[in-house]
């Protein structure tokens, strides 16, 4: 079933801009039984742990982490783009291909001690996620394990995300 799902991605060439291949994930969740699978997979990436909220990443992440929160029966937490969170929020800016992009969390998404399993469709250069981290870090979180569809493992995004658990269905 991974064959099938890597099948159904789309390659997109030159988008958003020359030079970037973009995987995209839509031909999933179109497909029922494969956006299950999908989810399945994910969900077994808890390594046996409870996890007390799914934390997903703007805004593909949020797709699968808010299916994979209903399936284990715990919370769902967004980490936003900045400006489109309304409470009391912590943020930090984060490296992007040509200059910088802000995060934001609020600040009572997660108690300290809660265990967090982390997730995104895809995982690039690590920036976007390892910005996660660090505000989940500050939080006091526990973590599970941050897990992604999707790792482009040439660009080594895994290495800005240790010491944790890193797990991905399909690798690139
Ligand atoms: P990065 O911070 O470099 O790991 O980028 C990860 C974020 O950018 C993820 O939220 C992805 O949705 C998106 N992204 C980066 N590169 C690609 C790509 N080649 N195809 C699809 N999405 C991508």
């Amino acid at each position: 079933m991974p064959d099938s799902l890597r099948s159904a991605i789309r390659d997109v060439v030159d988008f958003p801009k020359p030079g970037i291949v973009f995987k995209d994930i839509t031909p999933i969740l179109a497909n029922g039984p494969l956006f299950r699978r999908a989810i399945d997979l994910l969900c077994e990436t808890t390594g046996g742990r409870k996890i007390d909220k799914v934390v997903g990443i703007d805004a593909r992440g949020f797709i699968f982490a808010s299916a994979v929160a209903d399936r284990l029966g715990c919370g769902f937490v967004p980490v936003r783009k900045k400006g489109k969170l309304p409470w009391k929020t912590r943020q930090t800016a984060y490296a992007l291909e040509y200059g910088e992009a802000i995060v934001e969390l609020h600040e009572d998404a997660v108690k300290p001690g809660e265990t967090v399993l982390l997730v995104d469709d895809l995982l690039a250069t690590g920036g976007t996620a390892a910005a996660a981290v660090k505000l989940l870090d500050e939080l006091g979180a526990d973590f599970a394990g941050i897990s992604f569809l999707i790792e482009l493992s040439f660009l080594a995004g895994r290495s800005k995300l240790a010491p944790h658990t890193v797990n991905s269905i399909l690798t690139y």
